[in-house]
């Protein structure tokens, strides 16, 4: 596997159409064996023009091209500018904004925003574990404040009867992995039981959401921060405060507005970095495409091969 240590080594090594095919043909299939995304036969041949592949199934006989089944299907992008839209996205701490995307990959900025809300799905964690041991958990309200917005976008928002502010639920094992959820209708309680093993200490503030888990729980401590206690010996909640901090300076300073219905995409954009923090940038840029093989498979054994759906996604302006 190369090696990428910047966005320059992966803008120069993908100067190509051909290397980006090899690329994914590598990571799709390690052993050489193409398998046919339609019906998920082993062996498919290889076509003389180097881009498709046929399916040795007499039945099926599909022909298909690397990207089938992936999120870079029928993309129109060549692959390098995917590439490294993945790679900024990945690398920088508080992510980049379609905007910013567009000017950089001199592309437009519908089509940036599009880009960056496929790669955020790539970034999902689709691992399904719980979280365990001692646990940190905190809330926090995302939403832009509707006083500053544009008089249309405001009368746009006030008429939908969309809360301008979004729950959001942090979770941070300690020494472990961490987790954005939006909240949206559920309680506090069902989004800690998605998330967290009933063998964990749960650390929490004193919101009356959190109360009766001692019960449900092996542990649960409440650090009470309107009595001033941020700290008791090992329950503390800075870990997810800290993430809190990154999640919202990069809310905020680059995507400004979310839409409610496209924030857990930035949730998750956001645990993915913060999982992988000690990683360096190019290993961490690797990573993302082993996370959308895994998710290939899936996708192919119950999706029939169809392109994986990403949900709800639409042009929309802005953020
Ligand atoms: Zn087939």
């Amino acid at each position: 596997m190369t090696h990428f240590k910047s966005l320059a080594d992966v803008a120069n090594y993908f100067n190509h159409e051909d290397k980006a095919r090899t690329f994914l043909e590598k990571l799709r299939w390690p052993d050489g064996r193409i398998i046919c995304p339609i019906c998920g036969v082993r062996g498919a041949y290889r076509m003389g023009d180097c881009k498709t592949y046929k399916c040795r199934d007499k039945d099926c006989k599909a022909r298909f091209s690397v990207t089938k089944g992936t999120y870079f299907e029928n993309t129109k992008l060549p692959l390098a500018k995917w590439f490294m839209a993945i790679y900024l996205v990945s690398a920088h701490r508080k992510g980049i904004s379609s905007c910013q995307l567009a000017r950089d990959l001199n592309i437009g900025q519908k089509a940036a925003w599009f880009v960056l809300h496929r790669v955020r799905e790539m970034l999902k964690d689709g691992s399904g574990t719980f979280l365990t041991g001692l646990v940190e958990i905190d809330e926090t309200y995302v939403g832009g404040k509707v006083a500053n917005m544009r008089k249309t976008k405001r009368k746009q928002i006030t008429d939908a009867g969309i809360d301008n502010k979004t729950p959001v639920m942090g979770m941070v094992q300690r020494d472990g992995k961490a987790k954005l959820q939006v909240i949206g209708k559920n309680s506090f309680k069902t989004v800690i039981h998605q998330n967290v093993k009933k063998e964990a200490i749960l650390i929490t503030d004193s919101h009356t959401g959190y109360q009766g888990l001692v019960n449900e729980y092996a542990g649960h401590e409440a650090v009470n921060h309107s009595q001033l206690e941020f700290k008791r010996g090992i329950y503390y909640t800075n870990s997810v405060e800290g993430f809190f901090s990154t999640f919202k300076r990069g809310i905020i300073g680059i995507y400004h507005q979310i839409s409610p219905k496209h924030l857990q995409r930035y949730c998750e954009e956001f645990s993915y970095r913060f999982n992988f923090r000690k990683i360096k940038d190019g290993e961490r840029f690797i990573n993302c495409f082993e996370n959308i093989q895994g998710r290939l498979t899936y996708k192919q054994l119950i999706g029939e091969g169809r392109e994986p759906k990403t949900k709800g996604i639409e042009f929309i302006n802005g953020e």
